[in-house]
């Protein structure tokens, strides 16, 4: 068996939150990956500190790279800072750009309103945080090893290495904006041979999406992939990621390791149905959805259906006009389509109004279909019926609104679980009456309001507890499949079985129990001499 790296796992191993990986480099240096903070159910069982803490040693850390932003991959990095890590922070240029809005968020909302402690981390944060473009090595600050007299042999997988030189590389990885895979390059002196140069691949025959620009035969070097979350195909807005083409050792998320997902290619339709038959009744559509990524896809996705309708209209009322016929134009179900030219869209987020002005900067990232759709003038991510709602004051005069009138609206809040945020405030108001439409379009984690609306909607006297307060559900609930930011199983097979040159090491993190040994196996069935392991 090859050299196998030495990762420590501080988060994501019982469970999919807490992400943070430590690559051992050498005896002095090590670097991490992700600082994530715990969430929803996995935080009980941890003490509130525990949950928090940087429970480990921080003074041989000499770097910290960031996959993405989402606040299970980032929340402890004031911790870090605090426990007096100074190093690099390596992420993407458009994670830097969203990072200090992840952090001034997690900061107001768990911790502290004080703008001095706030202020004073996001300081620290500017300064070591270091953007780098996709695609391009940097250079990991490694230690002087103090222990220059091992020589690795590949017989013996488990003695530790001292590695001279550590360099990183970020890669598209299609789950939210900057969002990224990580390739470490381990090396060792000239004169240590790690193991024989793989010059064929391990399966042949295989289509491969990678690019296929052949590496320099590593000799004495050590591939490490993490995998950080990875994004599905037909996502909107974002490429989906393509294979690296080498990996020695993987580690790899598996939160869809066990399924794979259904109707992707159906969900603009299935959207726009559901909402077409929600609004006959003149309700609001609430739709509850994180304010990085969810939202953005949302208005990309309603951007195209009105674009999509007022084409239609506009022909049907040419052809209706020389007809002299004034009707609506209806579909085969009775829907009347031309809601699509008046409903508003309400984005009751300012964080989320910020995330979306950071994915227009970052038009570069975009995928084939959105960066067309610019090109002709269009504007995926704004449309002229789009509400953005601000402060408080804003919010609370829009609710009493929504509540008096007889027009139907679409409402996208955060949080995406219900589990606080502006949407609480919309389900109190509207959740009891019966021309509401609830609409998830994302994962309801066990213990959070959204999955108990999405269990007790269509129940006898169904009720969800709301700020320990008790509201029946009499709106309709919907859930629509096809919206998840995160490859399936196929995708987290596809993403090893398309790289040229395979792992002989995978360890699987952020899954829960049963998707990481589903996962496991399938590995096990494409590399059968691979050491395939879940993370401890
Ligand atoms: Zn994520
Ligand atoms: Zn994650």
């Amino acid at each position: 068996m090859d050299f196998k790296a030495k990762v420590i796992h501080h988060g994501a191993v019982n469970g999919v939150t807490g992400s943070c990986h430590q690559l051992v480099i050498n005896a002095t240096t090590s670097v991490l990956i992700d600082c994530g903070l715990f969430q929803g159910a996995e935080v009980s069982g941890k003490s509130a500190s525990t949950g928090l803490a940087i429970d480990f040693d921080v003074s041989h850390i000499t770097a910290l790279i960031v996959t993405h932003c989402h606040i299970d991959h980032v929340g402890r990095i004031p911790y870090l800072l605090a426990a007096g890590f100074t190093g690099p922070i390596f992420c993407t240029e458009a994670t830097a750009s969203l990072l200090p809005l992840v952090i001034e968020d997690a900061l107001k909302v768990g911790v502290t309103r004080d703008k001095g402690l706030i202020a004073a981390c996001l300081k620290l944060l500017k300064q070591q945080n270091k953007p780098i473009p996709y695609k391009q090595w940097f250079d990991l600050p490694v230690n002087a090893s103090a222990n220059l007299n091992i020589k690795p042999q590949t017989s013996d997988s488990n003695r530790s290495v001292d590695f001279q030189q550590a360099k990183a590389k970020f890669q598209p990885a299609g789950h939210i904006l900057g969002s990224a895979y990580v390739e470490i390059d381990l090396v060792l002196p000239q004169n240590i041979i790690l193991e024989k140069p793989l010059d064929t691949p391990l399966v042949k025959g295989l289509s491969n999406l990678s690019d296929k620009k052949p590496d320099k035969p590593l000799t004495n070097k050590h591939r490490v992939v993490f995998s950080g979350d990875l994004g599905a195909p037909y996502a909107p807005l974002l490429p989906a990621p393509k294979s690296p083409y080498r990996a020695d050792t993987l580690i790899i998320e598996s939160t869809y390791g066990d399924k794979n997902h259904q109707s992707r290619k159906l969900r603009r339709q299935n959207l726009q149905r559901v909402i077409e038959r929600a609004v006959a009744d003149n309700g609001v559509v609430l739709i509850p959805a994180f304010s990085i990524g969810r939202t953005q896809e949302l208005l990309y996705e309603l951007e195209q259906i009105i674009y999509q309708q007022h084409k239609t209209q506009h022909k049907s009322q040419q052809k209706m006009a020389s007809q002299s016929s004034g009707k609506h134009l209806k579909n085969s179900l009775g829907a009347d389509k031309s809601v699509w030219q008046t409903i508003e869209v309400i984005v009751d987020s300012p964080m989320a109004a910020n995330f979306t002005e950071q994915y227009k900067k970052f038009k570069g990232l975009w995928d084939a279909e959105a960066k067309q759709k610019v090109s002709k003038g269009r504007h995926p991510l704004n449309f002229s019926q789009l509400y953005t709602i601000g402060d408080h004051k804003q919010h609370l005069s829009v609710m009493k609104a929504l509540a008096k009138r007889n027009k139907p609206a679409i409402v996208i809040a955060a949080s995406g679980m219900c589990a606080g945020g502006r949407m609480m405030n919309y389900l109190k108001q509207f959740i009891g009456d019966k021309t509401t439409d609830i609409l998830f379009v994302g994962y309801q984690a066990q213990g959070t309001p959204g999955r108990d609306i999405q269990q007790f909607a269509n129940k006898f006297n169904g009720y969800v507890e709301l700020d320990d307060k008790r509201y029946d559900i009499n709106a309709a609930v919907h859930t629509l499949s096809g919206y998840s930011a995160h490859a399936d199983q196929a995708g987290l097979v596809n993403f090893v079985k398309r790289m040229h040159h395979k792992p002989s090491h995978i360890k699987i993190v952020h899954g829960d129990e049963e998707a990481k040994q589903v996962l496991q196996s399938c590995y096990q069935t494409i590399l059968p001499d691979a050491f395939i392991e879940i993370a401890e």
